[in-house]
């Protein structure tokens, strides 16, 4: 089982051939600009999303209630992932392919709606008023395209790297009787 420091290599490499190979297919005009997949905000998202799937938001972060390396790279921010961590046992739902990936940002909105709702409520007790707004613009379909590709790939590495097949969602129940936690001492 890999370690988060091995994952976190193995995304960096994969990242390194993907640029690579985008690279090429520009030297050879095969990456049209004008198409939504090779449009500048699509591989902006991409990247950013990839890497912080990679250091950031990783199906690891089901061990959050313990210190782990995706935590730790949040600082102080990485308690906020301790719930995360407590209500998901290890390699359970947060480590299948598409369910998973998609707890953690589910999870991040209602925590950004909770910050949000509290910030609104205590700033005017300072005389400050909160107001949030959202200004995309034309170019969402691009960000949302990049930004899906770029996590969702970054998560299937990890699985892939510890050897969870797309289909774990059905088999774990088979396994989920023998306890939770039972491999908490390996993350992986
Ligand atoms: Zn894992």
């Amino acid at each position: 089982m890999a370690s988060g420091r091995t994952h976190e290599a193995i995304n960096l490499g994969v990242f390194a051939a993907l640029a690579g190979g985008y690279a090429y297919a520009r030297a050879r005009s095969l990456a049209d600009p004008t198409n939504l997949l090779f449009a500048p905000e699509t591989l902006w998202a991409f990247v950013l999303s990839y890497l912080i799937g990679t250091f950031f938001i990783t199906p690891d972060l089901d061990l959050a209630e313990n210190r782990m390396r995706a935590r730790n790279n949040w600082g102080l921010l990485g308690l906020l992932w301790v719930p995360y961590g407590a209500l998901f046992s290890h390699r359970g739902l947060s480590h299948t392919w598409f369910v998973g990936p998609l707890t953690r940002l589910l999870y991040l909105v209602l925590l950004a709606l909770a910050l949000g709702w509290a910030a609104s409520e205590i700033a005017p007790h300072f005389g400050y008023r909160v107001g949030f707004e959202a200004e995309v613009g034309e170019s969402w379909p691009q960000l949302l395209v990049g930004s899906l590709a770029g996590y969702y790939l970054s998560q299937w590495l990890h699985l892939i790297a510890d050897g969870i097949q797309p289909d774990h969602a059905w088999r774990r129940k088979g396994a989920r009787t023998r306890g939770r936690k039972r491999r908490r001492r390996s993350p992986s």
